[in-house]
């Protein structure tokens, strides 16, 4: 499958898995637009990018705002025509109900995980060329919780429904897929410090990195995988596969 003269847009590209998605596009190809609210970052994100040969559009905004993402739209169409990917990056986390995540701040991580995706879904619909597809970045946390998380896992919550929702209301014209990462290094070049037991702790006896998602999101866009459309695929290195119960195998609840 050749992304050659793709389009590829990304929100919260500037770092992190957004960043490597989008180079990872860029090197198979396809030209690349961003939305982040880093604007360092992420005009020094474009300026790499450009350096395999493709265009590039970064838009520094906040993906919650209904007239940023508008503007972004209308930015990505005047400059790509069409555009052939669209990676639903960007999230956040205000937290939850025991450290008081307010009405605002629960609102606002859904604005950014869950309405952002539907909103730029829907502004760049008319726009795909065929064989187009969408890539939602859910969590692991849709599926399971540590306490105090609301905010964050009812977005990922939302966007993994999305999801399907989408793909069947853009059946035969867009694919839509997500990708829930679980426990994923974004620290430059992988450079935080972890215990040997954070990596073999996880079934493949490691903490993932930026590359184990943009290698889905590129499977998950190519062609030759068209029969795949409104699944969810979870990158965690089994750890949501792993029963825990203290005393079996070492596990261990410290009261
Ligand atoms: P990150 O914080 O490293 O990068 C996120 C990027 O999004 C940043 O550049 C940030 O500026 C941008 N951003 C945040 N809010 C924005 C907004 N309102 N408007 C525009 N840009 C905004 O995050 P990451 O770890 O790379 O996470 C990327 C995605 O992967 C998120 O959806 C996250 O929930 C998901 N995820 C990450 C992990 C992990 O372990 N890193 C695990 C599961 C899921």
């Amino acid at each position: 499958m050749s992304f050659k003269n793709k389009v590829c847009v990304v929100t919260g590209g500037a770092n992190g898995i957004g960043f490597t998605i989008a180079h990872e596009f860029a090197k198979a190809g396809s030209s690349i637009a961003i939305i982040d609210l880093d604007k360092t970052a992420g005009e020094k994100a474009i300026n790499d990018i450009i350096k395999y040969g493709v265009e590039g559009l970064f838009v520094c905004g906040d993906i919650a705002e209904k007239d940023t993402l508008e503007a972004f739209a209308d930015k990505v169409i005047d400059k790509f025509g069409k555009i052939d990917y669209l990676i639903n990056n960007a999230c956040i986390t205000r937290k939850g109900i025991i450290s008081g995540c307010e009405y605002d701040d629960f609102n606002y991580v859904l604005k950014v995980g869950v309405t952002a995706p539907y909103m730029l879904s829907k502004l760049f619909l008319n726009h795909f060329n065929t064989g187009g597809a969408i890539v939602n970045i859910a969590s692991t946390r849709a599926f399971m919780s540590q306490p105090d998380t609301e905010s964050y896992t009812a977005a990922k919550g939302g966007i993994l429904a999305l999801t399907h929702a989408l793909a069947i209301s853009l059946a035969g014209k867009v694919r839509v897929n997500s990708i829930s990462p679980g426990w994923i290094d974004v620290s430059k070049n992988n450079k935080y410090s972890y215990s040997i037991s954070d990596h073999i702790q996880h079934p493949v006896r490691r903490i993932g990195n930026p590359m184990d998602i943009a290698r889905t999101a590129l499977f998950l866009c190519d062609e030759n995988n068209g029969f795949i459309t409104g699944e969810n695929i979870t990158v965690d290195g089994g750890m949501t596969k792993q029963m825990i119960y203290h005393g079996d195998y070492g596990w261990k609840y410290n009261e």
